[in-house]
């Protein structure tokens, strides 16, 4: 018999544990006699065009060096392909498997549509791609109502995943068996791409799974309580592993089995609104295959196209800054600059100051979000902002909008989260802070003036009404 060599192609699945499509190389190798290899491919000018952050882009680095090592000693080369732009795809796929006599590609599949059509037009050009579903617990697709389409809201959506997922062994695969004799360490891999250090993440598929036990045992039962409180560590902080698939979302659920075997049919279970989170990303994700505009930042409400955005540079620059004059909002952007990553409760409330209170249109956040975040996540992301402006799929209404004031009070009341990112603020008293009020020169409260710290940019109950006002155009889709 002739052998028959296989490629793993490694995308947003940076890990050996649980990759159905690594395990399917490694068996079509052992099956022909034949050997295994990897690549994952780098294209940098994709990057910079699609505003990968260079916080995420040196995360993914870190992993792609982690991986190679991972496999090497599973006996499997991993060889980096430097591409000028996605559609060079083919023609370097196609001269690696002539190149190293490769019969079959396994990769995971992705559901973003720019990918997907790479991915088609591929196996249209006769590479021999076999994808395999392994980006959520539930393929997209397989979560469906009685008519057969996807859902337009979230909670049938979860009842469906749950009472689907209750009758599935949740199982994540093992790392394979390697294939050939353990390789020599392989060299350092360099994207040779201007990154941000993401040094302050620890790395790894080990660092993810010793987070998410970590979580299980000390957090998850509380997390329903303090989720949403920035100042503490109430959230598991394993999206900007999640995100790049270090670990994998079936590698979530099926540790919360592990400890709550009645998750999926008991609704009083400790882990429920953990679990809860894992299938939001799972609906976002059904959401991007099921409604491909998505992908192109269109509005999900098509009507969404006639509000009458103000846009204005001067304010959204400010509101990039953190100098918004708003404690709670300063505080949160000055997160996302300075560490890659916002917590969840504060990246609906900024979303939503800008998008309503300053009216500048969700694109313009979520591409800002995804130049800065570690997990930048085009699902996750679009279905965040979209969600907040009241133009998504199950979206906030468009007349609710978030009080600053009150969700910093309610939200970070002893102002600790405030204090530790807007530093200006030090002697300010509580009140201060949360209800921040345009300065008049003979008030008390003049001497913010010389704590350099800024006016608020917009008066909460006009911007409130104005955005009612020109979201309304939204009405007829709610
Ligand atoms: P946990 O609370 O521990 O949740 C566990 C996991 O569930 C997360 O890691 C994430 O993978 C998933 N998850 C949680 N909440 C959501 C949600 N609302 N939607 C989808 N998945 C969720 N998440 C990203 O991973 N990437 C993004 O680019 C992103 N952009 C966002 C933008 C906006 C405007 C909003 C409102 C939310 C965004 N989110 C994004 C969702 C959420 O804020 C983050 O997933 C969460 O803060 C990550 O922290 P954690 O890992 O501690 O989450």
């Amino acid at each position: 018999m002739t052998s028959m060599n296989s490629l793993m192609w490694f995308r947003q699945d940076l890990r050996v544990a649980d990759n159905p499509a690594l395990v399917a190389a490694c068996q079509f190798a052992l099956q022909h006699q034949g050997k295994v290899r990897a690549v994952y491919i780098v294209t940098p000018s994709q990057w910079m065009r699609h505003d990968v952050a260079p916080i995420q882009i040196d995360f993914i680095q870190r992993h792609v060096n982690l991986l190679a090592q991972s496999l090497a000693a599973l006996g499997i080369p991993l060889d980096v392909l430097h591409l000028e732009w996605f559609s060079d795809t083919h023609a370097a796929l196609k001269d690696y498997l002539q190149q190293h006599h490769i019969d079959a590609v396994f990769a995971g599949s992705e559901p973003e549509i720019n990918e997907r059509s790479r991915d088609n037009e591929l196996i249209d050009q006769g590479i021999p791609l076999t994808l395999v579903d392994q980006d959520c617990v539930l393929a997209a697709g397989k979560v469906q109502n009685l008519s057969g389409d996807m859902y337009k809201v979230f909670t049938p959506f979860s009842k469906k995943w749950k009472s689907i997922a209750s009758q599935k062994a949740i199982v994540p695969l093992a790392v394979p068996a390697p294939v050939a004799a353990a390789l020599t360490l392989p060299s350092t891999i360099e994207f040779n791409y201007q990154t941000r250090s993401s040094e302050q993440w620890a790395a790894g598929e080990g660092a993810a799974k010793r987070a998410l036990e970590q979580f299980l045992a000390s957090q998850v039962a509380d997390y329903q309580a303090d989720r949403d409180f920035p100042a503490l560590e109430g959230t598991s902080r394993l999206s900007p592993f999640l995100a790049i698939g270090v670990v994998s979302s079936r590698q979530c659920v099926a540790a919360i089995l592990a400890r709550y075997p009645e998750a999926l049919v008991d609704d009083t279970c400790a882990a429920k609104t953990w679990l809860n989170e894992l299938i939001w990303r799972e609906f976002y994700r059904h959401l991007l295959v099921a409604f491909p505009r998505l992908s192109m930042a269109q509005n999900f409400n098509e009507l969404g196209k006639g509000i009458a955005w103000r846009n204005n540079s001067d304010e959204f620059t400010a509101w990039c800054d953190g100098q918004t004059g708003y404690p709670i909002i300063d505080a949160a952007m000055r997160q996302l600059n300075q560490t890659g990553w916002m917590h969840n409760r504060l990246r609906m409330v900024v979303a939503s100051f800008l998008t309503k209170h300053l009216l500048v249109d969700w694109r313009w956040g979520e591409r800002y979000f995804r130049q800065q975040l570690i997990d930048g996540d085009l699902a996750a992301n679009n279905g965040g902002w979209q969600w907040s402006a009241g133009t998504g799929c199950d979206a906030q209404p468009y007349f609710r909008v978030f009080n600053p004031m009150t969700q910093s009070s309610k939200f970070d009341p002893d102002a600790s989260f405030i204090k530790r990112y807007v530093p200006e603020l030090a002697r300010w008293s509580l009140k201060d802070i949360h209800e921040p009020k345009t300065v008049n020169v003979n008030d008390l409260f003049a001497q913010r003036q010389g704590d350099g710290y800024p006016q608020p940019i917009v008066e909460h109950k006009m911007a409130r009404l104005r955005a009612i006002e020109v979201l309304s155009a939204l009405k007829r889709g709610q």
